[in-house]
């Protein structure tokens, strides 16, 4: 582990204008002040994303302008950051250039009639591009020693485009050769969140929301001390705070209670990014770049961790599939194929269920991929389903959960005492989470009741 090095990711909104910029800039320089070395991720600027992803897709039967100009537009006002009239006009210039370049790419898309997801990852790149660039030269503008870094040319990835998986020995290769020397120099390197490059060199993405996970790529192969997210929030709450007015911040997570949270519905972090993390017991701070919170830690278990609910996830519009079983109930075999033909039709299936009698089969997915299930489940015989829509799953999140007594007890009396009926129970596969199928119209009376049961006294800080 290095001695004093710190990689810093600010998210679309830290980035989202050139206001925004500034204050993510400010951080920077904070963080200067307490290390000798400091790394950034920079996601795209906040919606560029989803417009690149448009203008790709549309490309096929029209000319993108609009979109196009949409892009320019954010990009230029983000400039106003670059305190350097020659630097800005300057940058303002590249900025043009590149988009001429994209507006090209999209220009084949039309004529060839095709949009693969290659060509995608290509188009999508921009958007990280352009945000490092003009952050690069509003802090070079200030005076300091900052260097932009395309992240294709630093992560290696396989070729799975649109949500690559990282090689982390050949990219630590590369980080060592290419960005620990910057480092030393008292350089800020400003690298592409979201993005890599396939062992041939084609441009690759590591998935929707994949800033996060460079975060943690960096951190790992550069051996930092930890890892800030810099997002909008002050870190994670213990429960949705427009639900339950008394939410508060976690101050301490395990990893494992992160990955929970966030497969259950808790925006703030993407899943990949703890388990790159855990692999060099690097901590995760999640930490807001418009406050001075002091965030959310993720580590490894603590003692204290041992006995705790630390948090309850909401995830709404969900449906429950019901699959009643023939004759003499549900083989083994009948089971495989069913969630086969799920996991094949790409179906989130979110807990499961079977009744003891094996004569059913119940499971969560989300209500926009109902349809779907219903297609695969008529294609394959199965007719005999029900499907019970407006559906939330709630849960409780806190390590050692499985070890104590009584815990699943008191969730579902909770739960019980207000007279809400649950469709469905299940604890995680991880042994830290208990989770409950209710009706979406119950959900915030459950929820309230739960807070109250669990964490209405802020055990285990
Ligand atoms: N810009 C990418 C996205 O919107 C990556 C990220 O923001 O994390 O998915
Ligand atoms: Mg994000």
């Amino acid at each position: 582990m290095h001695e004093n090095r710190v990689v810093l990711k600010f998210g679309g909104t830290s980035v989202g204008s050139s206001e925004n910029m500034g204050k993510a800039i400010d951080k920077v320089l904070k963080a200067r002040e307490h290390y000798d070395e400091v790394a950034v991720v920079l996601s795209a600027i906040s919606g560029v994303t989803n417009l690149l992803l448009y203008a790709g897709r549309s490309a096929l039967y029209k000319r993108p302008k609009d979109t196009l100009l949409q892009i320019k537009e954010k990009h230029y006002e983000a400039c106003d950051i670059i305190p350097d009239t020659k630097l800005k006009m300057q940058t303002i210039i590249e900025i043009d250039e590149r988009l001429a370049e994209l507006e090209k790419i999209l220009t084949g898309v039309f004529y060839v009639g095709e949009v693969t997801p290659r060509s995608l990852d290509y188009i999508v790149s921009f958007g990280e591009r352009l945000s490092t660039l003009i952050v690069t030269r509003a802090l070079k503008a200030r005076g300091y020693k900052a260097e932009q870094i395309d992240a294709a040319e630093i992560v290696v990835t396989d070729s799975h485009f649109m949500n690559a998986t990282v090689d982390f020995e050949a990219t630590e290769k590369r980080a060592e050769e290419k960005i620990v020397p910057l480092l030393g120099q008292g350089v800020i390197p400003i690298i592409t969140g979201f993005i890599g490059a396939s062992k041939n060199g084609q441009r690759t993405t590591l998935g929707r929301g994949g800033s996060d996970y460079s975060a943690a790529i960096f951190g790992d192969v550069l051996d930092a001390n930890e890892v800030w997210i810099m997002t909008d929030v002050d870190g994670v709450m213990s429960v949705d705070p427009n639900i339950v007015p008394e939410a508060y911040l976690i101050p301490e997570l395990t990893y494992m209670e992160a990955m929970e949270l966030a497969y259950f519905g808790a925006k703030v972090i993407h899943p990949k990014t703890i388990e790159a993390a855990m692999r060099k017991n690097i901590p995760i701070l999640i930490k807001n770049t418009f406050s001075t919170s002091a965030g959310t830690r993720v580590t490894l278990k603590r003692e204290e961790d041992e006995f705790c609910v630390k948090s309850i996830s909401i995830l709404k519009d969900a449906s429950i599939v019901e699959i009643r079983g023939y004759g003499i109930g549900m083989s083994a075999r009948v089971l495989k194929e069913i969630f086969q033909n799920m996991e094949e039709g790409q179906i989130n299936v979110m807990m499961v269920t079977q009744g003891s009698s094996q004569a059913n089969v119940s499971f969560v997915v989300p209500t926009d991929d109902v349809k779907n299930v219903k297609r695969i489940l008529l294609r394959e015989y199965y007719e005999r389903f029900n499907i019970i829509d407006n559906i939330a799953v709630v849960s409780i999140v806190g390590e050692g959960m499985s070890r104590k007594a009584g815990m699943a007890a008191r969730f579902f009396n909770a739960i019980a005492d207000k007279h809400i009926n649950n469709d469905m129970i299940s604890q995680g596969s991880s042994e830290v989470s208990i989770n409950v199928a209710i009706r979406e119209a119950d959900m915030k009376v459950a929820v309230q009741a739960i807070h109250d049961e669990f964490l209405s006294v802020k055990a285990c800080q």
